[in-house]
This record gives structure tokens, C-alpha cells and sequence, in this order.
């Protein structure tokens, strides 16, 4: 089993841990997939170590459940895919440069190519090339504007070293401030009918991640290339296709390292929002060092021994305070939960993305390594030996 979510590992001896229900990822896999039009692949992206989740662990996980590539930005996730997935194609996004040939050749990595200069100066290695073209149809971020797309083809043919495996582009997320997805991919049709006449249309034609799987099924094409999505960090209300996904991260948790009511002798409580006399005060072993934000909502709270307790300003690097006065039977040690169940109350994803003054993508990928990731199956089986 690869160790990037731990096995068989209680929290028992951590300050704060994130939970992982790693058969949401298996389950949202398997719903786009039986969705999805019957022929088309699926590149899982696992950019920023697969959302948060753990590339190599989800990447083992996706190749057993029989997905057909990977899409990464990052060397480090492109390792940690190949070990998993020895045979799997593995897509980069772009990011990477000619530097990074021999780690291309070596872990056999197809790269995206943007534009002429960046295809000059992969050509310039002399190594065998294994493209996807990037075309940015109203994104304006990476990608090969639809113009100048067929001069980039024809260089392309001309080129013994390089093969053209994919077309793609990933569709702007400007909602109503940008080309519509539909105004987007027109641009790319009469494109695709002229390389086709000429003989020059790649195998894989791509355009469609997250938003587009549930908005518009009329772009799956050739393949599709999900991220959020796989990992139950999509909003599908009002979908035109809707998927029921689950969270593949299932909890954030806290121990509590220091409890106390506070009296005058240390003095009078500070004069910010939250602090009182005679407060019963806890600490929680958890803070930005772990990729709380800084600044959450004034109203956000925990869930300690299934009763809200709120969250006291500032958060600091290793801790953050919260207020137990109304619950007396806190104790010290006891987990507290910032995302999850805890007793008959729950804080889900969203409600945690909106205190945390961001989106789900934005939990999951916004944690930082420091915070221990726990697959919930270890818990719930503490017999089971490493490796099973
Ligand atoms: C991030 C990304 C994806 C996945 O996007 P989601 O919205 O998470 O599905 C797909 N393709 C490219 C090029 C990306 O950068």
C-alpha cells in the first residue's frame, strides 16, 4: 500500500488529522463513468497531490478501478502516479520545461505543448516527443490560440521526433464574465473538421473537466479529464447531469492540548471579539501551520462532543482557541471536529468552505502536508496489517 494516506495508523498520538473516505473516490469514479458517453476515457486529474488526497494512493486506486490515463502539473505528482501506475499514460498540464526531459523520458510522460516557441525548445533536446496540443478557447491562461492552431499542427507533422496523441483544452471558470462553454468549444469545431479533412486529427480530443461533465454531456468527445469531481468537491445542483458524489475527505479533527478557565490572574481577556471573564477556554492542536486560513468567519465553530463551540480569533501557527464555557464536559484530549460528525451534528464541506472564505476544492487542496491524512477504513479495522 502506498503510504501517502496511512494504513492501519490511529491518530491516537496526533495534535490534528484529516480523515479520508477513499471509497467516495472509487464511487464518484464509477458514477461518471457509467454517465459519461460509452467509449470515452478518463484522464483522473490528480493535480496538487490529488486534490489534497494523496496522488500515488489515488492513483493506485483509479488504475485497479481501470482509468485510462492521468493529468498532473507537477514532477512530484507525476512520481508518485508513475509508481502506482506503471503502464498508465500520464498527461502534463503545462508547467514543466525542456529541463525536465530526461525525468519525461524516464517516467514516460506525454507533455502539452502551447505554442511554437515551447515546441522549439522541446525540439531542441532532440528527444521523442509524445504531445497534446493545448488550445485556449476563451480561458486566457495556457494553450495555443485557435488561430494559429493548424501552423502548429503542420510543424508538428514536419517533425519526426514528436507524435501528436491529444487535442485539448480545459474551458474557462469565468461563469457569465467570459465566453460561455458553448461559445468556447464552437471555436474549436471548425478547427477539428479541418484537421480532419487533412488527416491530421489526434486520437484524443478533450475539453470537458468538472463543470462540463455536469453541464454540457454533448462534450464528452474522445475523453474527459475530471478533477474536483473525483473527489466530491463539485456542487451538482441544477446539473444537467447531475452526479452524486461524496467527499473523498470525510473530517478535519483536533485534539484538545490545553483547557482551562481562565480568572483574573492572568489578567483582563484581551479586548477582541470572543474573549471574556471567567471564560473556560481549550486549545486545539491544530492552526495555519496545518492550512487553517488565517482569517475564518466570526461565526465559524466545532463540533466538541457533538455541541457547537466557537472559534476565537487570532489563529496562530500550531493552535487555535475555541470557547467550552457552555460545555462543561469537555475534557482535555478530547477530538474535536472542525469538518465531519460528532454526536447528532455535522459541519459538512460547504459550510466549512464558506467559514473558511472559500470553496470545497479550496479545503481539500488548501491543507497542507503537516496535517497527518488517515484513511477511515484503517480506523475501523484496527487489526488489519500493513499492506492489505
Ligand atoms: C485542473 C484541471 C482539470 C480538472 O479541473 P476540475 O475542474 O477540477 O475538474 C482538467 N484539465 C486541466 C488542464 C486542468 O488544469
Amino acid at each position: 500500500m502506498n503510504s501517502s494516506v496511512r494504513r492501519n495508523q490511529s491518530p491516537l498520538y496526533e495534535t490534528a488529522w484529516r480523515e479520508f473516505d477513499l471509497s467516495a473516490i472509487a464511487s464518484n469514479y464509477r458514477t461518471i463513468r457509467a454517465a459519461i458517453t460509452p467509449g470515452t476515457k478518463i484522464f483522473a486529474c490528480l493535480k496538487q497531490d490529488a486534490y489534497g488526497c494523496g496522488a500515488g494512493t489515488v492513483a493506485a486506486l483509479l488504475s485497479d478501478e481501470g482509468v485510462d490515463a492521468f493529468g498532473v502539473v507537477s514532477i512530484a505528482d507525476a512520481v508518485a502516479v508513475r509508481k502506482a501506475a506503471p503502464r498508465k499514460p500520464i498527461l502534463m498540464y503545462p508547467g514543466i520545461g525542456p529541463g525536465a526531459v530526461d525525468l519525461v523520458r524516464d517516467l514516460d510522460l506525454t507533455i502539452s505543448i502551447s505554442g511554437e516557441e515551447d515546441l522549439r525548445s522541446w525540439l531542441a533536446t532532440g528527444a521523442s516527443l509524445k504531445i497534446f496540443v493545448k488550445v485556449d478557447l476563451g480561458f486566457w491562461r495556457a494553450g495555443i490560440p485557435p488561430a494559429s492552431l493548424p501552423r502548429l499542427m503542420d510543424l508538428c507533422a514536419s517533425e519526426n521526433n514528436v507524435t501528436v496523441e491529444g487535442l485539448y483544452a480545459h474551458l474557462n471558470e469565468f461563469a457569465d464574465a467570459g465566453s460561455s462553454a458553448s461559445a468556447q468549444v464552437a471555436r474549436l469545431m471548425p478547427l477539428l473538421e479541418e484537421m480532419k479533412a487533412r488527416g491530421r486529427l489526434p486520437e484524443t480530443v478533450m475539453v470537458s473537466s468538472s463543470e462540463s461533465l455536469l453541464h454540457h454531456p454533448e462534450f464528452d468527445m474522445d475523453a474527459v479529464d475530471p478533477g474536483a469531481l473525483l473527489f466530491g468537491l463539485t456542487r451538482s445542483r441544477a446539473a444537467h447531469r447531475p452526479f452524486p458524489t461524496r467527499p473523498a475527505l470525510s473530517a478535519i479533527k483536533a485534539r484538545i492540548v490545553a483547557l482551562k478557565a481562565c480568572d483574573d490572574s492572568v489578567g483582563a481577556p484581551p479586548d477582541l471579539p470572543g474573549y471574556r471573564r471567567a471564560m473556560r477556554l481549550a486549545v486545539l492542536g491544530i492552526g495555519w501551520g496545518h492550512g487553517v486560513p488565517r482569517h475564518i468567519d466570526s461565526s465559524a465553530s466545532v463540533l466538541v462532543r457533538g455541541r457547537r463551540a466557537p472559534i476565537i480569533p487570532p489563529i496562530h501557527l500550531e493552535h487555535l482557541r475555541i470557547d467550552v464555557t457552555d460545555i462543561p464536559e469537555a475534557a482535555l484530549g478530547d477530538e474535536v471536529v472542525l469538518l465531519g460528525s460528532s454526536g447528532a451534528d455535522r459541519i459538512t464541506l460547504p459550510e466549512l468552505a464558506k467559514a473558511w472564505n472559500t470553496d470545497e476544492t479550496g479545503v481539500g487542496c488548501g491543507l497542507r502536508e503537516s496535517l497527518r491524512r488517515i484513511d477511515v477504513a484503517s480506523l475501523s479495522k484496527p487489526n488489519q496489517e500493513e499492506g492489505e
